[in-house]
């Protein structure tokens, strides 16, 4: 088994042996060249790479830290996240990835000539599905319950003066948009 520091492995091997034929590598690379804001750290995991008849599989999971902003207040909330792997590559040359081909697959990754197989963007691809969007750091953070009240329907009036101008964004959001309900009558 090989180990893998960066995201890009070379399968020529694997390529020159018969279908059905697979590899474990293991996976501990930075996750920042990437280029994904949420990714902390690295990346790491085993993955099996397959030899098919036209094309490799790869499938796998990997274990990174996710820093996603909470919803209500911003703050990261760092999570340690299992991402599940699977792509399939072929021939950079191949039908396959050819737009105008009647063979395209908008999902398949490319290999290039020299058999070196990149995972960065079905890595990247499977951990910007994976982020939630609707984080919520559920009260351990500061000011929680005033922003929460904030964007309750029932406003309090004692809030937090810190997040007084959040009630007058809201109501005027919610202005906003009962006035274009009436435009589009
Ligand atoms: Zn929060």
């Amino acid at each position: 088994m090989s180990a893998m520091r960066e995201f890009t492995v070379n399968v020529s091997k694997l390529l020159g042996s018969q279908a059905g034929t697979e590899i474990y590598i293991e996976l501990n690379a930075d996750a920042q060249s990437l280029g994904v804001p949420e990714l902390q750290g690295c990346i790491s995991g085993s993955l099996r790479i397959l030899k098919g008849t036209k094309d490799v599989m790869v499938v796998g999971s990997v274990l990174t830290d996710l820093a996603t902003p909470c919803r209500l207040c911003l703050d990261p909330i760092v999570k340690s996240t299992e991402i599940e792997l699977e792509g399939r590559f072929v021939d950079s040359l191949a039908e396959d990835i050819v737009p105008e081909s009647p063979n395209y697959d908008p999902d398949v990754f490319p290999l290039d000539v020299s058999g070196n197989l990149d995972l960065s963007d079905l890595a990247r691809q499977c951990i910007v599905s994976s982020i939630d969007p609707n984080i919520d750091c559920n009260g351990s953070c500061e000011g929680y319950d005033a922003v929460l009240s904030a964007f309750g329907s029932d406003i309090s009036d004692d809030i937090d003066p810190r997040w007084e101008p959040l009630k007058g964004l809201m109501k005027r959001s919610v202005d906003m948009e009962s006035q274009q309900l009436k435009g589009d009558d």
